[in-house]
């Protein structure tokens, strides 16, 4: 491709809203272009980047057993009543109605179109395992998209889903697409860790998500240097502190004039944090928007809550759940803002996080302002309706499965891997018949990779501050010729020698003849990441070129045979 035909505008600014490099460095080299918030099109360089990527998927899909198909983004409301989703999924369901007000939405994600063509078409034991797969356009209504790719409104996923007829079956179908992805991340020149995940608003019981490793991702992972622990901090399992063995005291009602945190009541009664019992006050509503029910969740002091872990304890959908009005909510069931304890509740949940029960005289709000009790010790003084732990692992934390301590970090999520088993088919009627015509639920596996994220991803890693460096095997091209004086008919020539002998050799190739300074070329160069530059200037006379590798600050001088020769090797060995 010659650059003056190409459809290309660099940007020297940095837009306004990118604060990420990815962002930043897309939207600059001009491969993709902000429609409205959290909708980006791709132009020619940002397309050919993002074909690469799905190639790579589709190819090791395809090697893995799956069979492509292609869907539509619309979706009828019936199919996703059928499974109950329609209401579970929240406000992130992108929803519209036709002409005759018939309800539909743009698919986020296609289990429930999956499993309709498989109770269509699947009848026998024989026709399973299968594999069927897409990649596809997807939608979510983000309440705040943000980071250009990485979190936007419309964007394209590969979606497969795996259909067998026994659980055995469908660990073989996983560990596949498991094996896949690690082939695939690999292949994109990518950094990153499968981790045990929450199932989320997909459900099933086993899930793995695969970061990219990355300080800007928005998923925070835990993991264990000493043995393979490795989960994102939602699913983290936490070890409960052990209790010291310590006689129950008497409870005590104490005066704690005006502390409202737990940092204050600690250093008013000059006792550790995790001595007291901190209190986080909710309230869940049902299908028509009124309250459900109040909820009390209590840890330990120091702790934190784990939101995903208390959303799971409670069984509802993360959409239904909020932090209380305090004032609404003590009116409703005795709590005092500040100085709630779990001790005199009324008409609402008490969760309580599984430590709270082994420690002994501990300090919690009285439920009266201003005041506090200690000594407080569960079943004595309080019981909670659910007990489970609903705390974060944090750094340092010991290991669940080791003991030593855990160290977190942070991630893209470009990937996820969910054992659904029969969910969806148990709901939607997905049957099969085994030998004896008896019937039986398809067991089901789901598997997700963000196309864009992952492109995004790539670039997160693999950047500095002129612009992109594109691993090979993504690059949108492999070499760029630049051309210093394009008015040079030596230049000129030597550059299309260069230019058609490395497109003969199935090399794909920019040649930059734009009639614009050297110093704008080797700049917009460098923004767009090509991994090989070739540059013709005045020693082309001599038969010299200049050879640089994008991710290399040194260049070399060599001659034209050989800088076309280390191109072709480099490219055959890399692509
Ligand atoms: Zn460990």
């Amino acid at each position: 491709m010659r650059l003056s035909k190409m459809h290309l505008k660099t940007l020297r600014e940095v837009p306004n809203e990118a604060e990420i490099a990815s962002h930043i460095l897309l939207v600059r080299s001009g491969m993709i272009r902000k429609l409205v918030s959290g909708v980006y099109g791709f132009m020619p360089l940002g397309w050919k980047a993002a074909r690469k990527i799905e190639n790579i998927i589709r190819e090791e899909m395809d090697n893995a057993g799956g069979q492509e198909i292609h869907m539509s983004a619309i979706q009828p409301a019936e199919i996703w009543q059928e499974s109950g989703r329609w209401y579970a999924y929240g406000p992130e369901l992108w929803r519209l109605k036709d002409r005759n007000g018939r309800d539909f939405c743009l698919g986020p994600t296609h289990e429930e179109i999956f499993t309709d063509i498989v109770r269509t078409d699947v009848s026998s034991y024989r026709q399973l395992p299968m594999n069927l797969y897409q990649i596809q356009t997807k939608y979510r209504d983000e309440a705040r998209p943000r980071f250009g790719l990485m979190r936007s409104r419309e964007f394209i996923m590969k979606d497969a889903y795996s259909f067998d007829a026994d659980f055995e079956g469908l660990d073989k179908s996983y560990n596949e697409m498991y094996d896949a992805y690690e082939r695939i991340f690999t292949r994109c020149a990518l950094d990153f860790r499968p981790v045990e995940a929450d199932t989320g608003a997909i459900g099933g019981s086993n899930s793995h998500e695969f970061t990219a490793i990355s300080e800007v991702g928005e998923s925070e992972i835990a993991y264990c240097e000493n043995c393979d622990m490795a989960a994102t901090v939602e699913r983290a399992e936490c070890i409960d502190a052990k209790p010291e063995n310590e006689e129950m005291l008497t409870l005590e009602k104490v005066s704690t004039p005006g502390t409202k945190t737990i940092e204050a009541v600690a250093d008013y009664l000059k006792i550790d944090k995790n001595r007291t019992i901190k209190a986080l006050l909710f309230v869940t509503y049902d299908n028509e928007g009124d309250v459900d029910s109040y909820v009390a969740a209590f840890v330990r002091g120091d702790r934190t809550l784990n939101m995903v872990k208390l959303i799971n304890a409670l069984d509802v959908p993360e959409h239904t759940i909020e932090f209380a009005d305090e004032e609404e909510m003590g009116y409703e069931t005795g709590c005092v803002g500040g100085f709630t304890g779990p001790m005199g509740l009324t008409n609402c949940k008490i969760v309580v996080d599984s430590e709270l029960v082994q420690l002994k005289n501990l300090c919690a709000g009285a439920n009266e302002k201003d005041y506090h009790m200690i000594n407080v010790n569960y079943g004595r003084d309080y019981e909670g309706d659910i007990i489970t732990d609903i705390k974060t692992l944090r750094e340092g934390d010991p290991c669940p499965e080791c003991g030593k301590p855990v160290k977190h970090a942070r991630g893209i999520e470009v990937g996820q891997v969910f054992k659904l088993g029969t969910k969806y088919s148990e709901s939607m009627g997905a049957m099969y018949k085994d030998e004896n015509q008896k019937d039986h639920p398809i067991v089901m596996g789901c598997y997700g990779i963000g196309v864009t994220r992952t492109l995004a991803a790539v670039v997160e890693q693999h950047h500095d501050d002129n612009g992109i460096i594109w691993p090979m095997a993504v690059a949108p091209y492999h070499v760029i010729i630049t051309l210093v004086k394009p008015n040079d008919e030596i230049q000129a020539l030597v550059a299309d020698k260069i230019y058609d002998t490395l497109i003969k050799a199935g090399v794909e190739v920019i040649l930059d003849d734009r009639k614009e300074r050297p110093g704008v070329k080797f700049k917009d160069a460098d923004l767009l990441g090509i991994p090989v530059r070739i540059t013709v200037g005045k020693l082309a006379v001599e038969d010299i070129v200049e050879y640089k590798l994008r991710r290399e600050d040194d260049k070399i001088e060599v001659s034209v045979d050989e800088a076309i020769s280390k191109a072709i090797k480099i490219v055959s060995d890399e692509k």
